[in-house]
């Protein structure tokens, strides 16, 4: 990979490490995203396993076998929970699993995730929900894979959430509004019958989302509104704020 190329990653990547660690409010999972060439993907832990000879910014490669092809630090555990989704879904540009706390709550109550407001008609009719599954093994990262289907996202009961995006900006951003819906619905479901934005509603707000600034035409097809949010996002990391949604 370009080292150029390389480093563009590398900085988007811990972008996204801080975002998800202060919206979720809870360290553990790991960010991916697809390399320029197709055939690897580069990978970071939320927070490493303590391993005092690797620097915690070590950045991991992959091929789509999974094997380790760069970096120092062991693989992950869940290694097919990357493999899988970057060898059957080739628009796929990023992977990033996480334990988001309320959305796995509401998962554990039975309740799906619904398109209750505009920034999660993303996902559809609902979040479908997989059984447990660990993506140590290649069967559970391949049933994972289907269970999501067409959707951004998946919950997996008593574990966590996958969620993907054409860009890392997206995928990013699905996982902090998947959690978000998640305490959004807990809220509001001892009071009053929940309600989804109706399907077409929803199309109709997809078709123009993003249009109307300028600057963001062009960005559209690859990464729509989401990139006007991971903008707020950035610039707040970069000038080193700090926040926390617990
Ligand atoms: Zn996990």
């Amino acid at each position: 990979m370009k080292e150029e190329d390389f480093s563009r990653l590398k900085e988007k990547m811990a972008i996204a490490i801080t975002i998800l660690t202060y919206e979720l409010a809870d360290m553990w999972g790991h960010v991916s995203v697809r390399g320029p060439d197709s055939k690897h993907f580069l990978l970071r832990h939320l927070r490493p396993p303590g391993d005092e000879s690797v620097p915690p910014d070590d950045v991991l490669e992959f091929d789509l076998g999974g094997k380790r092809t760069s970096g120092r630090r062991e693989r992950p555990d869940e290694i097919f929970f990357y493999v899988c989704p970057y060898r059957v879904k080739k628009e796929v540009g990023s992977v990033i699993h996480c334990h988001p706390p309320m959305a796995l709550a509401l998962t554990a109550a039975g309740q799906k995730i619904i398109p209750i407001h505009q920034d999660s008609v993303n996902f559809g009719k609902h979040v479908p929900v997989a059984p447990w599954l660990y993506g140590y093994w290649r069967d559970h990262g391949e049933k994972a894979v289907k269970l999501m289907g067409d959707n951004c996202a998946l919950m997996i009961m008593g574990h966590g959430a996958l969620v993907v995006g054409k860009t890392i900006e997206e995928a990013c951003m699905n996982m902090v509004h998947l959690e978000r819906t998640a305490k959004m619905i807990l809220q509001a479901r001892g009071s009053a019958k929940l309600r989804s934005i109706s399907p077409s509603v929803a199309k109709r707000l997809l078709s123009v989302a993003g249009s109307g600034a300028k600057e963001t035409r062009r960005e559209r097809r690859s990464g729509g509104p989401a990139l006007l949010e991971w903008s707020y996002y950035e610039s707040m990391v970069k000038r080193g704020e700090r926040w926390s949604r617990l």
